[in-house]
């Protein structure tokens, strides 16, 4: 497979686990990263949670937010990967 198919691939599973795995509903007036309610210079937004949900999240917590999401979903794919590895198959 080439190097950009597979790199297509990753970023498809991805998608896929953050749509399987979306996070928990949280206090829609609190942000779903920080869990600080909303303030004058933090408006809460919604953010598509992946599953055609959205979460609130301040605006400054989106990009941490939405790292922590792509982290556990590059540490599941790598689990998940380790567990049908050739090694547990032999
Ligand atoms: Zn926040």
């Amino acid at each position: 497979m080439a190097e950009a198919e597979r790199q297509v691939a990753h970023e498809r599973a991805i998608v896929r686990w953050l749509a399987a795995n979306p996070p928990p509903v949280a206090d829609p007036n609190t942000c779903a990263h920080c869990r600080q309610p909303e303030t004058r210079d933090a408006a809460l937004l919604p953010f598509l949670a992946g599953d055609d949900t959205h979460r609130w999240v301040h605006g400054r917590c989106w990009s941490d937010w939405h790292r922590t999401r792509r982290l556990a979903a590059e540490r599941a794919l790598a689990a998940a990967r380790d567990d049908t590895g050739p090694r547990s198959a032999a």
